[in-house]
């Protein structure tokens, strides 16, 4: 079988302790792991090279 596991874009260490900003509950990979998204309020952060660009909705730019 043909690996199709996606490899995680963030370190372990800084996952396990992101939240998200808004309500401060955890955040988890989108199925596809370009993005994290809150456990609570379903709010997706995207992750762009690497990083996570963990801000609330109303300051993202669109
Ligand atoms: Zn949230």
């Amino acid at each position: 079988m043909p690996k199709t596991e996606i490899q995680d874009p963030i370190p372990n260490e800084l996952y396990n302790i992101l939240a998200c900003p808004v309500d401060k509950a955890d955040v988890k990979y989108t199925k596809d792991k370009t993005g994290l998204q809150c456990m609570k309020c379903k709010y997706v952060y995207p992750i762009r090279e690497g990083i996570p660009i963990m801000l609330p909705p109303e300051m993202q730019e669109k």
